[in-house]
């Protein structure tokens, strides 16, 4: 018969295990690491990765591989920082069939599609999402099942609920929604109270709303100063839709961080967000052709279709002036960053729109990773491969500095350390 004492050892046993295991060690080894700041390449690398983050990179032989660390054979790739995708709707409904389909979705339902595309999200290379506006807060339940390790997905940062003005974009005919400042405080105080790290307006018209100009400046100065003040109070950044010169020039004074889409800038007010620091996430892909199945797929009406058309020749300019003037760019979709786009997918596809309108393939992949970093005020932990960051880290079969359509073939995907995608032998 055991003694009281083995019987206390044997049930303490556990407890006293777990603070003194050893850290889980493993090794990326002979990939290219791609350094994310000065473009150069350090060739057949070690990434050594304690536990979630980087603890040493070097060339093989320079790192030494511990004893017992799990290998993960990159040779031949390329890696680079985990995607970043700054405008991601997990719960995304938009007009016409697929709004019909789920027009009574639970949201039971609505969690479970979300987990989904947040899975989807991951494996597609994308390990970081800032999400400007969801409902039923479908994106807290996400983001805490994610943090809990119950289910897989990116690293999310969220602006809840969007803040929407009556009769403007992103309401509904009849119903009145938050109007002047103290409403719109409340309502932003509300999100960030639940866990929102942004505040997202609606200061414009937008293409998703059927009549009213995409370019109106519909919120009033008043309001768009009022949020933005309250939510920086907090610590929280904010986030203004907005395809207007007028409403983003008020935007861009009030002191907000991120102007979204921007369909109808003008190389002034572009110049003005140069000066001020303001981003610009241009989710470019959703006005441009290679997103056309897309709406067809998802049962777009005429109008929606007319509208998108009617902007995507101005939206291209503004971004090809954007870049001209050195606007900071933070890569962004507007669609599930996995969604299929030209044979690749739509955050892919968004990073080769910005090499086509100017930029050069460095200064996409930055934007598609170390800049949203920034803007997110995240980059002492993610957004690039350096000791002590988090080991997001995505291999991929050739070089992208050279060329940013090696995003379209993926081989690996890690997150904090955890591999989600693995293709490698491939
Ligand atoms: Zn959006």
């Amino acid at each position: 018969m055991k003694s009281v004492r083995t019987l206390w050892f044997a049930m303490l046993m556990p407890l006293l295990a777990s603070p003194v295991a050893l850290a889980e060690l493993r090794a990326v080894v002979g990939g290219n690491v791609v350094d994310i700041s000065s473009g150069d390449i350090l060739k057949d690398a070690v990434v050594l990765v304690e536990d979630e983050r980087i603890t040493a990179i070097g060339r093989r032989g320079e790192v030494n591989v511990p004893e017992g660390a799990d290998r993960v054979d990159a040779s031949g790739t390329w890696l680079i920082p985990g995607l970043m995708n700054m405008h991601v709707h997990l719960g995304l409904i938009l007009p016409g069939k697929m709004e019909a389909e789920l027009a009574n979705e639970s949201s039971g339902a609505l969690a479970l599609r979300m987990m989904a595309n947040a899975q989807g999200a991951l494996e597609a290379g994308v390990t970081t999402i800032r999400m400007p506006g969801e409902h039923a807060r479908g994106d807290m339940a996400v983001k805490a099942a994610i943090e809990h390790g119950d289910y897989v997905g990116p690293r999310i940062f969220s602006a809840g609920e969007y803040l929407a003005i009556t009769g403007g974009h992103g309401s509904a005919p009849g119903e009145t929604f938050a109007d002047g400042p103290y409403e719109l405080i409340k309502k932003a105080r509300r999100e960030i109270s639940r866990g929102a790290s942004w505040v997202k307006i609606l200061i414009s018209g937008g293409i998703a709303t059927d009549g009213g100009g995409i370019a109106e400046p519909l919120m009033t100065p008043e309001e768009i100063n009022a949020v933005v003040d309250a939510a920086h109070r907090f610590g929280a950044k904010v986030a203004a839709h907005s395809g207007s010169s007028i409403a983003t020039d008020v935007a861009v004074d009030a002191g907000v961080d991120s102007i979204e889409h921007g369909y109808f800038l003008d190389r002034d007010i572009l110049r003005k967000m140069k000066k001020q620091g303001t981003w610009l996430v241009p989710t470019i892909v959703v006005s441009q052709p290679a997103s056309e199945p897309f709406f067809t797929r998802i049962g777009s009406p005429d109008w929606y279709l007319e509208r998108r058309n009617s902007t995507g020749e101005e939206h291209w300019k503004m971004l090809q002036t954007a870049i001209n003037e050195g606007v900071n760019i933070a890569l962004g979709t507007d669609q599930l960053p996995q969604e299929p786009n030209d044979g690749t997918t739509a955050t892919a596809r968004e990073a080769q729109y910005y090499v086509e309108a100017g930029m050069s393939h460095m200064e996409a992949l930055q934007a598609a990773t170390i800049q949203p970093a920034r803007m997110l005020g995240a980059d002492a932990d993610i957004g690039s491969l350096e000791v002590g960051k988090y080991a997001d880290i995505v291999a991929l079969s050739s070089d992208p500095t050279r060329d940013i359509k090696a995003l379209r073939d993926i081989r690996m995907v890690m997150k904090g350390g955890e591999v989600y995608r693995n293709e490698l032998a491939r």
